[in-house]
């Protein structure tokens, strides 16, 4: 097959492994950089230029589209799917899954644990957010955040309106989301390739810090998942139509809750935590699915 890896960077991790997996099953690898792609749009005959060549013969995409370039990026992996190229993530599922609120909300009516969520739209009446997601301590978390940015929790009401007012204040938009006290400052990450757990890991906050981010000086090791937590992980990135998920989640009282589901997770963290060739599970994922 020839298999062309979307990506901005030829030099991250995740990119290299993808192409070492591919070129070691014989596949011919090729990594583009989706930003430096022209798409031609004619009739019945959809093309690609990049850097001065067109694009043909490719048997499969897999989109490492980061969050910043996402609209352009999917237009990228659309113009592929026209090109009845398959991908390994669909251009529908990595717009859905890039919008929190909307994913949350799919996730609930697939009948999915999540810790409970509020938004509003810049609401005055901080007061009853913050009772119905059971009070104080709760976490305020940016919209827009990755890598544990812009995620606050508020230990008391006092704290927690004065948050919420300065966010809506400055026009940023927050979910308040109530605080899961049980996970102690972790969360487990399941990499799910083709309706498959692949691997699991434990993501642990460092000492004193509530997110356990990797980004924030977190750790990570492998764990063995609960048949609940396994089914959950699969349902979720069922339900947002993804065929590789980063599905991350809070052990809790009531069981696994879903905090996201990421469309494009990255393999170093998983792969050394776990020991194990995710990135060749993808590239077998799309032997299974090209002929
Ligand atoms: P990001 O997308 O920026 O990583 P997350 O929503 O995943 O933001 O939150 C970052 C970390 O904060 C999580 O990995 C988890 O450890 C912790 N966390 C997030 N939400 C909650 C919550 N409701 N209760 C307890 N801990 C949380
Ligand atoms: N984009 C990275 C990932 O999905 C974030 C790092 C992390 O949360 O481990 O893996």
């Amino acid at each position: 097959m020839k298999i062309a890896i979307l990506s901005a960077n030829p030099n991250l991790y995740s990119t290299k492994r993808l192409v070492e997996a591919g070129e070691k099953k014989g596949h011919e690898m090729l990594v583009i950089n989706h930003t430096k792609c022209d798409l031609v749009i004619e009739k019945k005959k959809p093309g690609i230029i990049y850097k001065g060549e067109e694009i043909t013969n490719v048997d499969a995409v897999i989109p490492r589209i980061g969050a910043s370039v996402t609209f352009y990026g999917t237009a990228v992996v659309r113009q592929f799917e026209m090109m009845k190229v398959f991908s390994a993530t669909e251009s529908q599922a990595l717009v859905r899954s890039r919008d929190k609120l909307r994913s949350l909300q799919i996730l609930s009516r697939a009948g999915l644990g999540l810790p409970k969520t509020v938004f509003s739209n810049y609401s005055k009446e901080v007061s009853g957010i913050i009772d119905k997601v059971g009070g104080a301590p709760l976490v305020i978390k940016l919209l827009e955040g990755t890598q544990g940015l812009g995620v606050v929790l508020a230990d008391n009401r006092n704290s927690a309106e004065s948050i919420l007012e300065a966010f809506n204040g400055l026009q940023a938009r927050v979910i308040v989301q109530e605080f899961i006290k049980e996970a102690k400052g972790a969360d487990i990450r399941a990499f799910v390739v083709d309706g498959v757990v692949v691997g699991a890991m434990k993501r642990q906050g460092k000492e004193g810090e509530f997110r356990s981010n990797l980004h924030r000086g977190g750790t990570a090791n492998i764990i063995e998942l609960t048949d609940e937590e396994e089914n959950t992980a699969i349902k979720a990135a069922k339900s947002l139509g993804l065929g590789i998920a980063g599905v991350d989640m809070l052990q809790s009282a009531r069981g696994p809750l879903i905090l996201e589901v990421n469309s494009s997770p990255g393999l170093e963290g998983i792969e050394n935590a776990t020991g194990t060739d995710i990135a060749g599970q993808i590239i077998k994922y799309l032997e299974r699915n090209v002929e």
